[in-house]
C-alpha cells in the first residue's frame, strides 16, 4: 500500500522518536539463541496464588466492567498497602485510582495536570517512555542528567539550575530504570523544599521500591507538605512479576485523583477486573512470593556488578531494580556499536544506554531478570568480548 495516508498522523505524534529499546530487539528477536539481558520485566511466573485468584474470578464469572475508580475492596487494599509500606494515608473512596499498568497511570497523570506549553522536570537516564508522554501531553519535557559519580541518584542542584518559567511538574522516578540508582532522603528533602518553593507537582513513579536492596526506600509523597503535591504511582508488574496483568495504581488528593478520573474514564473505562481480582490477592498474600525473588535478584546483582567490573568494564552496585549499567567507555565504542558488535560477536543482548535519553551515552543497561547460571554465561561472553575489543 502506498504511503498516502502519511499526512492524517499528527504532527506531534511525527516528531516522537521510535523507542530505540524496539529497534534493537527486533534484532534481537531475530536471534532466538541469543542470550538476552535485555529484558525489563522479571523472569518469573506471577506467583501461583495470585494466578488463581484470576482464574477463580473467572470460574465465578467475574467478567464485568468495574468502578472507573476500580474495585473498592482492591482500593482499600492499596490505601493498607501504601500506609503500612510508604507511611502515607489516603482514602480509598476518594485519593486512589487503579489504572492499566503504571504507564496508563502515568499518561493520564500528565494529560489531566499540563496545559498546552507546560515544562516538565524529569532526571535521566529514565524509562523511555517518560519524555514522549510528556509529549503526548502537549508539554515540554526538561531532562536533568543524573551521573555514575552520584551512582545516578537525583542531584537535587541539577534539578535547581534546569528550573525555567513555566515548570510545572517534576517527575522522579527511584529505584531508577536504567541505573538502578536511588535517591536518599537527604536529597529527597531538599527536592520537597525546592518543589514547595516553584510550587511544582510532584509525579512519584516507584514501581521497583520494593526492590531496594541497600537502605530504607523513602517516598517524597511521605515528607511533610509533599502529600498535597505528589501523585504516587505504584504498580504490581515488577515486584509481583504481573507484567502481563496490566495493573498499577496512582494514590494522591482528591481533586487529582478526579482529574485523572475523568481521562480514564473517557479512555480506558477500567482496568480489567481479573486483573484486579488478581491484585487483591497479590496484596493480601504475596509478600513471601516478592520477599523471594527479591532474594534472587540480589544475588544476581552481586553476580552481575562483579562480573561486569572483572572484564573491564565499570559497574557501580545498583541500590534497587533488576538492571545495572555498566559503563562502556573503557572500550572506546559508542553504545550503539558496543551492544550491536556483542550481540553479532558473542550472540549477548543488552540496551544501549542512548536507548534511556542522550545522558546515557556511553553505558549500557543489563537486566539481571534472568538465571544465575545464564548470567554467568552472558558475562563469560561479554569479557571475550571486550579482550577481543582491547586486542584490536
Ligand atoms: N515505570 C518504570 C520506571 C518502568 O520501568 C516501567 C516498565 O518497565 C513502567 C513504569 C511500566 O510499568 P507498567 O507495567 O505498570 O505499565
Amino acid at each position: 500500500m502506498s504511503d498516502y495516508s502519511q499526512h492524517f498522523v499528527a504532527d506531534h505524534v511525527k516528531g516522537l522518536p521510535r523507542s530505540g529499546i524496539r529497534d534493537f530487539f527486533s534484532i534481537v528477536a531475530a536471534m532466538p539463541q541469543a542470550i538476552s539481558l535485555g529484558i525489563g520485566e522479571p523472569d518469573f511466573v506471577t506467583p501461583w496464588h495470585i494466578r488463581e485468584a484470576a482464574i477463580f474470578a473467572l470460574e465465578k464469572g467475574k467478567t464485568s466492567y468495574t468502578d472507573n475508580l476500580g474495585l473498592i475492596r482492591l482500593r482499600r487494599e492499596i490505601s493498607t498497602y501504601v500506609e503500612n509500606n510508604f507511611g502515607i494515608s489516603y482514602q480509598p473512596e476518594t485519593d486512589v485510582l487503579v489504572a492499566v499498568g503504571v504507564s496508563e497511570a502515568l499518561d493520564i497523570a500528565l494529560r489531566a495536570v499540563l496545559n498546552p506549553g507546560d515544562k516538565v522536570l524529569y532526571h535521566e537516564p529514565c524509562y523511555v517512555s517518560y519524555s514522549p508522554s510528556i509529549v503526548l501531553a502537549h508539554a515540554q519535557p526538561i531532562a536533568v542528567g543524573t551521573s555514575a559519580e552520584d551512582q545516578f541518584g537525583i542531584d537535587p542542584a541539577r534539578v535547581e539550575a534546569a528550573w525555567e518559567p513555566g515548570c510545572k511538574v517534576l517527575m522522579l522516578n527511584f529505584p531508577t530504570n536504567p541505573t538502578g540508582g536511588v535517591t536518599e532522603r537527604a536529597k529527597l528533602e531538599r527536592l520537597a523544599k525546592f518543589a514547595i518553593e516553584k510550587d511544582l507537582l510532584v509525579i512519584s513513579d516507584e514501581i521497583y521500591s520494593e526492590l531496594t536492596f541497600e537502605g530504607e526506600h523513602t517516598s517524597i509523597a511521605s515528607l511533610p507538605g509533599m502529600q498535597e503535591r505528589t501523585i504516587f504511582l505504584h504498580g504490581f508488574s515488577k515486584a509481583f512479576a504481573m507484567t502481563g496483568f496490566r495493573i498499577g495504581y496512582a494514590c494522591g488528593p482528591k481533586p487529582l485523583i478526579e482529574a485523572m478520573m475523568k481521562v480514564h474514564q473517557y479512555s480506558m473505562l477500567c482496568a480489567p477486573i481479573l486483573s484486579q481480582e488478581a491484585a487483591i490477592e497479590a496484596l493480601k498474600n504475596g509478600a513471601p512470593a516478592v520477599a523471594k525473588m527479591k532474594e534472587q535478584y540480589h544475588r544476581r546483582r552481586d553476580l552481575i556488578v562483579r562480573r561486569f567490573n572483572e572484564a573491564g568494564l565499570d559497574c557501580h552496585s545498583p541500590k534497587g531494580s533488576f538492571y545495572a549499567f555498566p559503563s562502556i567507555q573503557s572500550t572506546g565504542l559508542d553504545s550503539l556499536s558496543f551492544c550491536k558488535g556483542l550481540l553479532d560477536q558473542e550472540e549477548v543482548a543488552v540496551v544501549p544506554g542512548t536507548a534511556f535519553g542522550p545522558s546515557g551515552a556511553g553505558f549500557a543497561r543489563a537486566s539481571f531478570s534472568t538465571s544465575y547460571e545464564r548470567i554467568i554465561e552472558a558475562t563469560d561472553r561479554i569479557e571475550r568480548y571486550v579482550d577481543k575489543l582491547s586486542k584490536n
